[in-house]
């Protein structure tokens, strides 16, 4: 039995058997072989199973996500029927009597390289696409175990080092009760995804690979942050009653999900949710939200092989906008880059992605990708009530230039007769210090801010917020966070507008109380956190939190802070 302590990512109890997810090693040695036949029959072997467990594959994809999502397998399943990639590895087999692995490696490395070289998009998405079937092909011949999250048909808690976005969009809610890892923190993309997908999460153990062995039980209490592998009965008995005292729990904070969110002192917050995709607007609605405070788009460029055309986006914005009805709608134009990569951009790798090429960055350089979305957002807009953000703003120069190229496609979309709507918002994401620093200056010209603490937490504080071993510096609480964000509600209301926070802080019962006692107008978080949120705020009251501000402004550690509110709401 080991116990093991990590970063409470997404809440509920998970109780099943450990099923390891870790990349396989696909080392080979290069041998001469005596009958080329036989290692030419071992490659089609290898070529047939990997064509049918993509096959499954995309089937499930296509139920749990869509079509667009499942057509990358399409792509990969054309790569391993494609004969002219099958038969140079067959020639090479026989012209140098070499081992089906070898003639694989080789010929497979050549396409990619002269693929990824080439000046051509579509080209280099390619080589993207060998190289991932590649390996498929290269476990069976290896006969090695290539673990595929997909095809998981019992229930199971993950066990892994890190899991990608990617791979939590393919997890089966139905199959998958949690999953934990050694690294990644609670605003890591897949620790957010598990909380709209409610499975259970614990994540930053730092060791729960070198404890956790195939099959053995595990117990994941993404409530508190504890892992426990092969427990006693005695436990295992506890954490049954901690799951059904959490399923109660739920069932207590449902009754509010068609109430306003009201303080005890009558004043009304907007709580809202952050969503991936479409289908997360069901939870949305499930849980109460009363808008949604963060769309982020950047999904639908995800686990694909190109770019989504101006048609699906609009699908998409569409099918969000009409679910909504008139409830706001904030959708954040892409932020792509961080710990979220598009393999098909084939962008050169950085030494500090979260500092380096990425979101709006991207898009202003990139203007044929930035102008597309932002076409498919204004033609949207007649379905619903949409408000547009950028991302990562660190100048007024930056939201200037994508504001004129937003004002550009609105112009040539009306003159070619399309319905644009009069009354888009326009706002920023807070997510740079620079740009908290000057918010009165941002004021004048964006219709709304929506903090993003995630990242600006991290560039704050200077601590990746992937990264477990610096987790004690990712601070929400630190006085200076406090300063910054008040610094932006005050910026806000001085000109009239209002402000948001989408990052993971807003659901957070310590940062709630101080934040309402900030001001903030519009709270947005995971759909899952609405409820508690409602139950919390309806029994504090603003003035009092108010009255607290500059005692917290003043502080001198986040300690304090948090001793602070704890005894000031019970906590
Ligand atoms: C944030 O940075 O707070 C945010 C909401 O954006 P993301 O988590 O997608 O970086
Ligand atoms: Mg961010």
């Amino acid at each position: 039995m080991s116990h093991i302590k990590g970063i409470a990512a997404s809440s509920g109890i998970a109780i099943a058997k450990v099923y390891r997810l870790e990349a396989p090693d696909l080392s080979y040695n290069k041998n001469n072989v005596d009958v080329p036949e036989d290692e030419v029959k071992r490659l089609h072997e290898a070529l047939d199973i990997s064509k049918s467990e993509l096959e499954k594959i995309k089937e499930h994809t296509k139920k749990s996500l869509g079509d667009e999502h499942a057509e990358i397998f399409s792509a990969h399943l054309l790569v391993l029927s494609d004969p002219e990639l099958i038969q140079p590895i067959e020639d090479k087999i026989k012209s140098e009597n070499v081992n089906a692995e070898a003639a694989l490696d080789e010929t497979a490395n050549m396409f990619i390289d002269m693929f990824k070289n080439m000046d051509n998009e579509y080209m280099r998405e390619r080589a993207a696409d060998i190289q991932d079937v590649t390996k498929r092909v290269m476990a069976h011949l290896l006969d090695v175990t290539f673990p595929d999250p997909a095809l998981i048909n019992e229930e199971v808690v993950i066990v892994a080092d890190d899991l990608t976005p990617s791979d939590t969009a393919q997890l089966n809610k139905q199959y998958v009760k949690g999953f934990t890892t050694d690294i990644g923190g609670r605003t890591s993309h897949s620790a957010i995804m598990a909380r709209s997908l409610e499975i259970p999460a614990v994540v930053g153990t730092k060791e729960i690979t070198s404890k956790a062995e195939k099959d053995e039980t595990i117990i994941v209490d993404g409530i508190d942050g504890d892992v426990i592998v092969n427990p006693t009965e005695e436990e295992l008995h506890t954490y049954q009653q901690k799951m059904d005292d959490f399923e109660q729990q739920k069932q207590e904070w449902a009754k509010l999900k068609d109430e306003p969110t009201v303080t005890a002192d009558g004043t009304h917050v907007e709580l809202a949710a952050n969503i991936g995709t479409p289908d997360d607007i069901e939870g949305v609605l499930n849980n109460g939200g009363e808008g949604v405070g963060l769309y982020r788009t950047e999904f639908l460029y995800m686990g694909k092989s190109q770019l989504p055309t101006e048609e699906e986006q609009f699908g998409a914005y569409k099918s969000v906008l009409e679910q909504m009805g008139d409830k706001p709608v904030v959708v954040r134009t892409l932020d792509i880059g961080g710990d979220k990569e598009l393999d098909y951009l084939d962008l050169p790798k950085e030494l500090n992605p979260f500092l380096g090429f990425r979101a709006i960055r991207l898009c202003l350089e990139r203007d044929d990708i930035f102008r597309t979305q932002l076409r498919a957002l204004l033609r949207a807009s007649v379905h619903g009530n949409l408000k547009i953000m950028f991302p990562m703003i660190a100048t007024l120069e930056e939201f200037r230039e994508a504001k004129n190229m937003l004002d550009e496609e609105k112009l040539k979309l009306k003159e070619a007769g399309h319905d644009i709507s009069d009354d888009i918002e326009v706002g920023i994401m807070v997510e740079i210090p620079a740009t908290a620093m000057i918010a009165r200056q941002f004021a004048k010209e964006v219709d709304f801010f929506s903090i993003g603490t995630n990242d600006l937490i991290q560039y704050t504080m200077a601590a990746d917020r992937m990264n477990e071993r610096v987790s004690y510096l990712y601070q929400p609480y630190n006085p200076a966070i406090l300063n910054l964000i008040n610094n932006v509600i005050e910026a806000a209301h001085a000109e009239g507008k209002w402000a948001g926070m989408c990052g993971e802080m807003a659901g957070d019962s310590i940062a709630i109380p101080i934040l309402l006692g900030l001001g903030l107008d519009e709270f947005s978080m995971s759909a899952t956190s609405i409820l508690p949120a409602r139950t919390q705020l309806k029994d504090l009251s603003r003035e009092e939190m108010a009255s607290y501000k500059e005692t917290l402004l003043s502080m001198g550690t986040a300690d304090e802070v948090v001793a602070f509110i704890k005894e000031k709401t019970n906590q």
